[in-house]
């Protein structure tokens, strides 16, 4: 058992981070986000911290064997929780501090949530070592995972107004270079996906992201920053729209949600504040399809087209994405389309630490692939099967792994259940099978899904039928705002913003 459920290196941590707030703060002119790399940090040889860390013991007196999870998703942080203490000693490994709520983001973009009511800290988790850091490459031989800090300066994550990168980048590269090496018996890679750009040429510089809380942050600085610039009166009523022109590039469940919830903060708060210019803002889907919200039943289909039609959201389908300059977009067969902001949302592409692998077989999306109980399959030649040979300790999950022959949908509901699964097969405690005699393959229950096309509408697809309209829009905000949150604190703060968003309208001072 640990003495505390502070990572061991927390004196080492605090301190480096005085030394880093203090060069920060030294050097950096205000409102500069600098990168800060203390000289004695920067780069040299990986340490190997094997002799550094503590050695604790089981009940049976055996040392407990090393866990290191790979991210704090909804993968990585649902294991966590479930994981037994008292059989591993658990590092938890991701350059987040926190677990981001993705289904509340486009939310917190709009304002309808604060950042704070859509991420758990990761450090309250008891008995685990936490290192805010990357993972850049694994050592499979030598079963160990190479770690590359990534602090980001303090007190200011990520200059709102530096957009333009994947949802990772910019924490990036700030310590690149210093990396050590951490050493595991079992190793759980849940490092998520980044954006798919299709390589559309100028995606990553000029539109925005939406799947991390950074993400949101910058979304909803932008959306203020639109409306301040349209209100000066230098400008004409074009240009105004062209400012207030919001586009989203991809027509599924997050665009679409993202798309409603913008909308919402229109119709009511920005009509509040901006009344002038409310009507000249415009909201514009474009997707490659002929359709949105494919992966509903068509006649929820039908109803997310129409309720988007009557809320005036323009439906641009069957469209071919040329290019994304700074506020303009290329596309057929529009052509120049100019735009405020435009926030790309065309699916997942895997990040490079998983395109660094290669002792592990993989599917066409590049996703590990796995057995049914999760081990990632090692390369090797032939195609992958279930009994293929696996590599030692090694386990992937989320939406960088798949199962093979079992593919399942990217989402929150598959990363969460398999992490229940790992843990419960980590923990002995999986049931073997009366006819294989094997242990229980991993099997997803599908719980249904459901999306928000405003405040008061959303489908919802479940088990036992459909629903629409506002009774699939209160089991949305039921759900993920107040089932699904994960501590009471979160619950509370969700529900308290949102009666005093009813109360006083949504607080949009812009951070
Ligand atoms: C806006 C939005 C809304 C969504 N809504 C829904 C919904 O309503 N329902 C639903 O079921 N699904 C939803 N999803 C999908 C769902 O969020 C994902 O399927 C889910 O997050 C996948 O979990 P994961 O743990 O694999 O990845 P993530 O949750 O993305 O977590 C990955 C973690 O790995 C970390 N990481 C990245 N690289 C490294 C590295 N090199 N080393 C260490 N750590 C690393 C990241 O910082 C992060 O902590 C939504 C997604 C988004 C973006």
């Amino acid at each position: 058992m640990l003495s505390s459920r502070r990572s061991p290196v927390g004196g080492a941590a605090a301190s480096l981070s005085k030394q880093l707030w203090a060069t920060y703060a030294q050097r950096a002119p205000a409102r500069t986000y600098a990168t800060v790399v203390p000289s004695q940090l920067q780069s040299g040889p990986t340490i190997d911290v094997t002799d550094k860390l503590p050695v604790h013991y089981s009940k049976d007196g055996k040392p407990k064997e090393k866990l290191v999870i790979l991210g704090s998703g909804w993968a990585g942080y649902t294991l966590l929780r479930a994981i037994d203490k008292e059989k591993y000693d658990t590092y938890l490994v991701s350059p987040n501090t926190y677990f981001a709520m993705t289904p509340l983001l486009a939310s917190a973009a709009t304002g309808a949530l604060e950042f704070r009511n859509v991420m758990e800290p990761v450090r309250e988790t008891f008995d685990t070592y936490f290192w805010h850091a990357y993972c850049d490459g694994i050592d499979f031989a030598q079963k160990k995972v190479h770690l590359t800090p990534a602090y980001p300066p303090p007190f200011r994550a990520v200059d709102p107004t530096h957009h333009s990168h994947d949802a990772h980048e910019s924490w990036k590269s700030q310590e690149e270079g210093r990396t050590y090496a951490l050493p595991y018996d079992k190793l759980v890679i849940a490092c998520g996906t980044y954006n798919r750009t299709f390589g559309t040429e100028g995606v990553k510089q000029n539109a925005w992201f939406l799947k991390d809380v950074q993400n949101s942050r910058a979304i909803r600085y932008r959306i203020l920053e639109c409306f301040e610039q349209a209100e000066h009166p230098d400008l004409t009523d074009e240009q105004r729209r062209n400012l207030l022109h919001f586009i989203v590039v991809g027509g599924g469940p997050t665009g679409a949600e993202f798309a409603a919830a913008l909308y919402d903060l229109i119709r009511k708060d920005i009509k509040r504040i901006f009344p002038k210019l409310q009507p000249l803002a415009k909201i514009t889907i474009f997707d490659a399809a002929g359709g949105i919200l494919n992966s509903f039943d068509e006649s929820l289909q039908e109803y997310a087209k129409k309720q988007f039609l009557h809320d005036g959201i323009d439906l641009k389908l069957n469209r071919k994405p040329i290019r994304v300059e700074r506020g303009k977009f290329i596309v057929e067969p529009d052509g120049e389309v100019p735009f405020g902001m435009l926030v790309w949302s065309t699916g997942n592409a895997q990040g490079p630490l998983v395109n660094s692998i290669d002792e592990a077989k993989k599917d066409k999306s590049g996703a590990l692939l796995t057995n049914g109980l999760l081990q990632v399959l090692a390369a090797g030649e032939g195609e992958a099967t279930v009994e293929g040979k696996t590599v030692e300790g090694v386990y992937s999950l989320g939406d960088c792994a798949q199962i093979v022959d079992y593919s399942l949908p990217a989402t929150a509901q598959v990363a969460s259940q398999k992490a229940k699964y790992l843990a419960n097969l980590l923990n002995g405690k999986t049931k073997t099978s009366s006819t294989t005699g094997q242990l229980e393959p991993f099997r997803w229950k599908n719980m249904g899904s459901m999306t928000r096309l405003s405040s008061s509408t959303g489908i919802a697809q479940l088990k036992g039928g459909k629903l629409q309209g506002k009774p699939a829009s209160a089991l949305w905000h039921s759900t993920y705002g107040l089932y699904l949150t994960i501590t009471w604190r979160t619950k509370i703060g969700v529900a308290v913003t949102w009666i005093l968003n009813a109360l006083f309208g949504r607080s949009l001072s812009r951070m």
